[in-house]
């Protein structure tokens, strides 16, 4: 078992690490035993004011900085955040529950994130386009948005807040975040490796508190230009609206529901284990976990019997255990929302391969899931179950299986598997996604593009297209006298 000690978490306001001035906090709970190993602090309004005050300063010291000075402090930063992976790693385990390994390969992604868009932000041209008047010039420039107003969720403490905010100062704003309450202390480790870099006061500040009343404040603040949200997607609507209704820019990136298209010519074992073991990742709290596995009737029965296998091999636990590759549940929310889930699929004719129940009575340990002749009517096939559950069904075609995947609002990620040129070509034309992975796991390097299409939100946290949201256009027209 790796030790370690969690530390309480301050809030980040103009350079400074602070208590709410009120001196309120909350407990964070170690999901793995429920048991409070720290606080966080809460803040209120008048923090809310001092946090946007210094954003504000923050942006005009920033955007003043060189492009080359930015992205030099960006990868200090990110080096700073490298060495202290395994303490970092440590506290994000115990406070979401996500086995070591995986909190130590995210916060070592959260660095080459920095990297990329460090470089990146180095590489903002504008244009000169050829005037109709020779004694005219005409530039496009780009310039930094403004202070940005961010939404992080809990499932991936650190990376949710690492691609805005290293797409957020490379392009020369300032941000202010609000963090996940239930797991604070691993993202204050992110931007305090940015703080030890010498960013100056202000460009960057972490509060924690009532979701609603903070997002509710600094959206329509007149400082904020920029609010960017990773949650679910009834959320994301409201606050969309509210951004759409005071005329903010904002990147929405919500909820999805992947299909997983296992054509007849599938291999079946790359298919287990590349969408199979994406499946339990961060127990299946992943918005691109594969989660409707649409399976060809012919190769049905193999591709469950070798998908079970896998999910019984995993062993199952505190993440901080030698061995453990499952971890609990990030809030006794999602054991809540599990078993409702399980009750529903039970009652629409689903077969429980597999697990199907909580493990235990203390932590909230839910075990790995595969369910069978799923209804098109079951919840599990709906709505984003965000935890340990695989549900097949079999289709008789690739058509029947593309149109299942197009069915529901959602379009984040969707996973394929086939040998066939001629279905990977109709899969990349008629899918309708974000993101398209085919016989592959999903790897959402920094350089590529990530977001959604239809209820899974607009904008993108990946590539050229993630500065796009964090720039603004200036048309320049100057005729010679
Ligand atoms: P939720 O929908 O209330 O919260 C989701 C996230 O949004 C949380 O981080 C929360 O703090 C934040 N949030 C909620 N209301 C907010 C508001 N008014 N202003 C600003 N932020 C707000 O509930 P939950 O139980 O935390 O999660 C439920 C569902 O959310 C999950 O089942 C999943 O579908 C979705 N979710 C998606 C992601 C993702 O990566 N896209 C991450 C976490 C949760």
């Amino acid at each position: 078992m790796v030790t370690s000690s969690y530390t309480d978490t301050r809030l980040l306001i103009n350079g400074e690490w602070c208590d709410a001035l009120s001196g309120k906090t909350i407990d964070v709970i170690n999901p793995a035993t429920g048991k409070a190993i720290g606080k966080v602090a809460h803040a209120g309004i008048a923090d809310l004011d001092r946090a946007l005050a210094a954003a504000q300063r923050g942006f005009e010291t920033w955007r003043k900085v060189p492009a080359h000075e930015r992205a030099a402090t960006m990868r200090k930063a990110a080096a700073l955040f490298r060495e202290r992976a395994d303490d970092v790693a440590r506290l994000m385990t115990m406070e979401q529950g996500k086995p070591f390994a995986e909190s130590r390969i995210e916060v070592l992604s959260a660095a080459d994130i920095i990297e990329w868009f460090a470089d990146e932000g180095r590489r903002v041209y504008g244009r000169i386009v050829p005037p109709r008047n020779l004694a005219v010039q005409q530039t496009v420039q780009k310039e930094p948005i403004g202070p940005v107003a961010a939404f992080t969720p809990w499932n991936f403490p650190v990376n949710q807040v690492v691609r805005k905010l290293s797409a957020a100062l490379a392009s020369g704003c300032s941000f202010l975040v609000k963090a996940p309450e239930e797991t604070p202390a691993s993202p204050a480790a992110l931007l305090k490796a940015f703080v030890d870099a010498g960013v100056p006061a202000g460009v960057v500040g972490l509060v924690f508190g009532d979701p609603a009343e903070i997002s509710g404040y600094l959206i329509p603040h007149p400082v904020i230009r920029k609010v960017t949200f990773t949650g679910s997607t009834p959320v994301g609507k409201q606050l969309a609206a509210l951004a759409g209704a005071h005329m903010k820019r904002a990147t929405m990136e919500l909820g999805g529901h992947a299909p997983v298209i296992v054509a007849e010519d599938a291999d079946v074992a790359l298919a287990v284990k590349a969408a199979g073991g994406a499946k339990f990742r961060n127990a299946g709290q992943v918005c691109i976990s594969p989660t409707r596995f649409l399976v060809h009737n012919s190769i049905r029965e193999q591709f469950v019997r070798e998908l079970v296998k896998h999910a019984e091999n995993l062993k199952l636990g505190d993440g901080l255990a030698e061995g453990t590759n499952l971890g609990p549940l990030a809030n006794a929310r999602r054991l809540t929302a599990m078993s409702k889930v399980l009750e529903d699929a039970r009652a629409t004719g689903a077969k429980v391969e597999t697990g199907g129940e909580r493990v235990g009575t203390e932590g909230n340990f839910f075990a790995p899931t595969v369910l069978s002749n799923v209804s098109l009517e079951a919840d599990v096939f709906n709505n984003e179950p965000f935890g340990p559950v695989a549900a097949v069904r079999g289709v008789d075609s690739l058509e029947e299986a593309i149109a299942e995947a197009n069915r529901l609002p959602f379009g984040l990620a969707g996973y394929a598997f086939t040998k066939s040129f001629k279905n990977v070509h109709l899969l990349s034309q008629q899918l309708e996604v974000g993101m398209l992975w085919i016989n592959q796991p999903a790897t959402p390097w920094p350089e590529m593009p990530f977001g959604g299409v239809k209820d899974s939100g607009y904008g993108s946290e990946g590539g050229p297209e993630a500065m796009e949201g964090y720039l603004v256009t200036k048309s320049v027209t100057v005729a010679a006298v």
